[in-house]
């Protein structure tokens, strides 16, 4: 950790996925002997960029672009941008290092990246939003490929982004070479179901965990945080399976929606006029309402799903939910339950999916959609539907038995920590000292 002063979120989940591994490493001495632990908390290469570009009232303005191409040992690097103005190197590198293990544990053959930059597209026009783009790629690309590294959108890059990036980076090299971006539109080589797989396949893997119990989503109560792409498709897959989402959230405040979140509503608020969370309260009336002060964490619900940004569910607010009889958590979005919450969950006896199991979806449709590029192929919505719910059932149970393996039945952090760690490993020792 001295290594990397100052990055607190890249220690945090390095503590998180390193506190899973005593049984693995006693089980398996040649990883320490073979110096694994210490390769993977050291990225394979990270790239920190100038990105200048030119605002609408003809100001140079400057930003930072980073990516850090983590681990190759499975596959090309592999994750999303993230542009936000809290974005530094400890956040991409946390969430770099997760991608490894998450992507492992999809089964597909894909390694860990991720990047992004401190850039704000709130508030920004559409022309500002892309002559940042054009100059982000602009330094990028040569950095990418189809085979290299194959960033994806996250937080503040959707498919608006993605398609400038694209643009930038085919004008570039004069090349269509689809594979080098995920998260594309459909009719240039994009794949249905991505945009909703992270959210459809939090709430899959939260069903399945609720099954091992008797259980179903069926006629829960859910919270949702966050009201991004995330979120608005957990909502989504919630209703659709029989449960009732009654909140959402985005930094100015939450609301409850007694009555159940009116999706479409909630979509045009968010993603038609990029309005803020206040809007929806205001517009459907009724019994809904909104809190600018805490967090969707002090609704009684009996399923949540974190879906916003890290560390949004901390201890009081993990003691609050056990308090009101949640059943289940399950993280849409990356490390948003602390350390301290999730012991607490898992202490109440509340199953608890961690973000690298429950939120794969995204990146494992990701993967679908790099297949169907490679074979010029498009596949229908029901195909590709079932093929990431197959996936979210292989995750889960593999978590179960891996735990189970590894003695710690039930816990899916251990179970997910575990088995994308050991596959890791053992192609970095297959692969050699590099
Ligand atoms: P979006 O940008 O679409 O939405 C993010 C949402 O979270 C917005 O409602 C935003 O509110 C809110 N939010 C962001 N930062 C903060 C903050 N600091 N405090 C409070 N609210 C905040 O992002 P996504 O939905 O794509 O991503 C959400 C999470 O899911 C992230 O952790 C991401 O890494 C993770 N994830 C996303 C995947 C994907 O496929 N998109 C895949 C796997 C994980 P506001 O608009 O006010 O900022």
């Amino acid at each position: 950790l001295d290594r990397n002063p100052g990055e607190v979120e890249f220690h945090q989940a390095v503590t998180e996925v390193f506190g899973a591994l005593e049984p693995v490493v006693q089980r398996h001495p040649e990883y320490v002997e073979a110096g694994i632990l210490r390769r993977m908390c050291e990225p394979e290469r990270q790239i920190i960029f100038r990105v200048p570009w030119v605002d609408d009232a003809g100001r140079a303005q400057v930003n930072r672009g980073f990516r850090v191409e983590f681990n190759s040992a499975l596959g090309p690097y592999k994750g999303g941008l993230r542009f936000h103005p809290t974005v530094y190197l400890g956040i991409v590198k946390f969430l770099g290092f997760e991608q490894i293990f998450k992507n492992a544990l999809t089964g597909m053959p894909i390694g860990g990246g991720k990047g992004g930059s401190d850039f704000n597209p709130a508030g920004r026009s559409e022309g500002e939003v892309m002559r940042f783009c054009q100059s982000f790629m602009t330094e990028l690309y040569r950095h990418i490929g189809e085979n290299t590294d194959v960033p994806a959108g996250d937080v503040g890059v959707g498919g608006r982004e993605i398609g400038f990036l694209f643009g930038q980076y085919k004008r570039i090299t004069n090349r269509f070479e689809s594979g080098v971006l995920t998260g594309k539109g459909v009719s240039w080589g994009g794949s249905l179901v991505r945009p909703e797989a992270t959210g459809y396949g939090t709430v899959m893997f939260a069903d399945r965990m609720l099954q091992t119990r008797g259980a179903a989503m069926d006629g829960q109560r859910v919270l949702v945080s966050g009201s991004g792409n995330v979120a608005l498709n957990a909502i989504e897959k919630a209703h659709a399976l029989g449960a009732t989402a009654i909140t959402a959230s985005d930094s100015s405040g939450y609301v409850v929606d007694e009555d159940g979140i009116d999706l479409d509503l909630l979509r045009e608020v968010k993603e038609h006029r990029r309005g803020r969370i206040e809007e929806y309260a205001r517009l459907r009336g009724g019994r809904s309402r909104f809190v600018s002060e805490g967090s969707v964490w002090s609704v009684p619900g009996t399923v949540a799903l974190p879906s916003a940004t890290q560390n949004e569910l901390g201890a009081e607010d993990a003691q609050r939910l056990i308090a009101n009889g949640v059943t289940a958590v399950a993280e849409g979005a990356n490390m948003p339950c602390t350390q301290d919450a999730v012991e607490l969950l898992a202490d109440a006896g509340v199953l608890f999916g961690p973000a690298k199991a429950a939120n794969a979806g995204g990146v494992a449709t990701s993967a679908l959609e790099m297949q169907q590029n490679a074979s010029r192929d498009s596949w229908s919505f029901d195909f590709t539907h079932d093929r990431l719910e197959q996936i979210m059932a292989d995750i889960h149970d593999r978590c179960l038995e891996t735990a189970d393996e590894y003695g710690a039945p039930g816990n899916y952090v251990a179970g997910a920590n575990i088995a994308g760690f050991v596959k890791v490993a053992d192609a970095m020792l297959a692969q050699g000292l590099v």
